[in-house]
C-alpha cells in the first residue's frame, strides 16, 4: 500500500472508533442506567470535617461521588454492601510532597549528590515515568489517593503520569504535578564540571532574574503544571526576593499555587515575604517567619523523619555495628530534635500544617506508600494529636492544594476517596499505616 492509502485507512479507523464511542455514550444515556451504588460500613467513621468520631459509620457511594455519609444513612436495596467491621473509615490520604519519578538508593544517606547524578544522567524521562507508575500504585495501595508531586520528574514526566492515571491506563493517586522545579544556579546538584552542567536543565529550570522567573512559570503552565515548585535555597546563591515575588505573582494570576523548598532564616523569609502557598521542609525557621506564615495562611509542610527512618535510610538492610549505630544517632540527634522543636513552635503559633513525606529513597522491605506514611510518626513525636495528623493529611492538605471542594473530607458531593484502617487511629496513629480498604473516585483499589 502507498503511504496515502495507509493514511486513509488509518483515518477511517479513527473515525470509526469515535463513532463507536459516541454510540456507546448515547446508549448509556438513553437507558438511563443508574450509577453503581456501594455502601461501606465500619465501626467508626472520621469525616475529617467535624472534630469527632461517628459510631457505626456509613458511606454511600454513587458512581464516583459520595451520596450520603453518617450513622443514620438509609441503605438502598440495590446497593452492594461492604461491611468492614472493627475498622475506621477516613477520607483518602493526601501526600503533598512526593517524588514519584525519583528513587535514590537508600543505603547511604551521604551519597545523595552522586545518586542524583546517577538518576538524571542514566534514566530517561520515559524510564522514570515507568518507575512512577510502580510507585504511584504503591502509594494508592497504602491509602494515598492524592499526591502533589513536587519535581524531580525529568522533563515533565509527572504530567505524563498524571494523564496516564486520569485516563485509567494504570492505577495511582490523583496527581497535582509541578513539572521541573524552578531553581537558582546549579539546581540541587552538587559540584558539576562545566561539561556536565547541561544536565541541570534536564531536571530544573534555572532562574536568572525576575523576567526569567515569570517566563519559567509560563513555561511550566504550558508544560502542564498544576503547581509551581521553587527551590529557594541554592548553593551558593538563593532565589532572590524579587524573583520569588515575580514567580508568586505570575502563578497566582493563573490561580496556581506555589510550593517553596526553603530551609534557614534567609530562604524561609524570602518565601514567606513573597507570599508562597507552602514552605517545604523549613528544618530551620525563625519565629518571625512562622508568625508571617500564620498570618498569611502559608502552610508548613514538615517533611520530617524519625531516628528509625533515618537509620533505615542510612544502613539499608545492612546491620551496623553498635558503635556505628550510636555514632550515627549522636550525629543525627540534633537534627531530629530540631525538627520536633520547630513543629512544636509552628503548631503553637498557629501555622497551618499539611502532611508531606518527601520520600525518594528505597526503604528496606517497604513499598513507597508504606515508607511515605512513616512521616506521621515524626509528627506524633512532635506532639501533634492523631486528629491533627489526620487533618494535616486530609482536609488541610486538600485546602493547600486548592481542592477542598472535591477531596479531603467524607462529605456529600465529593469524590469517593475512602479508606479504612483497622482499629481506632485516634488511639494509635500507626493504624494509618495499615489501610486494608482503599477506594478512589468510587473504584475499589483494595478490599
Ligand atoms: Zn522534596
Amino acid at each position: 500500500m502507498t503511504w496515502r492509502m495507509l493514511r486513509r485507512v488509518a483515518i477511517a479507523g479513527i473515525v470509526g472508533v469515535c463513532v463507536l464511542m459516541a454510540n456507546f455514550r448515547l446508549n448509556a444515556q438513553e437507558t438511563g442506567a443508574k450509577p453503581q451504588r456501594v455502601v461501606i460500613r465500619a465501626a467508626r467513621l472520621i469525616d475529617g470535617k467535624s472534630g469527632g468520631v461517628v459510631r457505626n459509620g456509613v458511606v454511600l457511594v454513587e458512581g464516583d461521588k459520595i451520596a450520603a455519609v453518617g450513622a443514620g444513612v438509609a441503605i438502598p436495596a440495590d446497593a452492594r454492601v461492604i461491611d468492614l467491621g472493627d475498622a475506621t473509615l477516613l477520607p483518602g490520604l493526601i501526600d503533598v510532597h512526593t517524588h514519584l519519578l525519583m528513587e535514590m538508593n537508600g543505603t547511604n544517606l551521604n551519597e545523595q549528590d552522586t545518586e542524583m547524578l546517577r538518576v538524571v544522567a542514566t534514566q530517561s524521562t520515559a524510564e522514570r515515568a515507568l518507575l512512577g507508575a510502580k510507585l504511584a500504585r504503591e502509594d494508592l495501595e497504602a491509602g494515598i489517593t492524592t499526591v502533589r508531586d513536587v519535581g524531580n520528574s525529568g522533563m515533565n514526566g509527572d504530567v505524563a503520569l498524571r494523564r496516564a492515571i486520569a485516563r485509567g491506563w494504570l492505577p495511582g493517586p490523583r496527581i497535582v504535578a509541578s513539572t521541573r522545579a524552578l531553581a537558582p544556579q546549579g539546581g540541587q546538584f552538587g559540584r558539576l564540571t562545566p561539561e556536565a552542567q547541561k544536565l541541570i536543565e534536564e531536571e530544573y529550570v534555572t532562574i536568572r532574574g525576575a523576567e526569567s522567573a515569570r517566563q519559567a512559570v509560563r513555561q511550566a503552565l504550558f508544560d502542564g503544571a498544576d503547581c509551581i515548585k521553587v527551590i529557594v535555597n541554592g548553593t551558593p546563591a538563593d532565589v532572590t526576593l524579587e524573583e520569588m515575588k515575580a514567580i508568586v505573582e505570575e502563578a497566582h494570576l493563573a490561580e496556581v499555587k506555589v510550593a517553596a523548598h526553603a530551609i534557614g532564616n534567609k530562604a524561609t523569609k524570602i518565601a514567606a515575604e513573597a507570599g508562597v502557598d507552602s514552605i517545604e521542609h523549613a528544618y530551620v525557621v525563625p519565629d518571625d517567619v512562622l508568625k508571617m506564615m500564620a498570618e498569611k495562611h502559608i502552610y508548613l509542610v514538615p517533611t520530617d523523619g524519625t531516628m528509625k527512618t533515618f537509620e533505615d535510610m542510612m544502613f539499608g538492610t545492612r546491620v551496623p555495628s553498635a558503635k556505628e549505630k550510636s555514632d550515627f544517632e549522636k550525629g543525627f540527634q540534633p537534627f531530629v530534635e530540631g525538627e520536633r522543636e520547630r513543629l512544636k513552635r509552628a503548631k503553637k503559633m498557629g501555622v497551618p500544617i499539611a502532611a508531606g513525606s518527601d520520600m525518594y529513597l528505597t526503604m528496606p522491605g517497604m513499598s513507597r506508600g508504606q515508607a511515605s506514611l512513616l512521616v506521621y510518626e515524626a509528627y506524633a513525636e512532635a506532639g501533634l494529636t492523631p486528629m491533627e495528623i489526620i487533618r494535616a493529611a486530609t482536609s488541610d492538605a486538600a485546602d493547600l492544594l486548592g481542592m477542598k471542594a472535591q477531596i479531603g473530607t467524607l462529605e456529600v458531593g465529593k469524590f469517593a476517596d475512602v479508606i479504612a484502617v483497622p482499629g481506632d487511629p485516634l488511639n494509635d496513629v500507626k493504624a494509618l499505616e495499615h489501610a486494608n480498604f482503599v477506594m478512589k473516585g468510587g473504584m475499589i483499589v483494595k478490599n
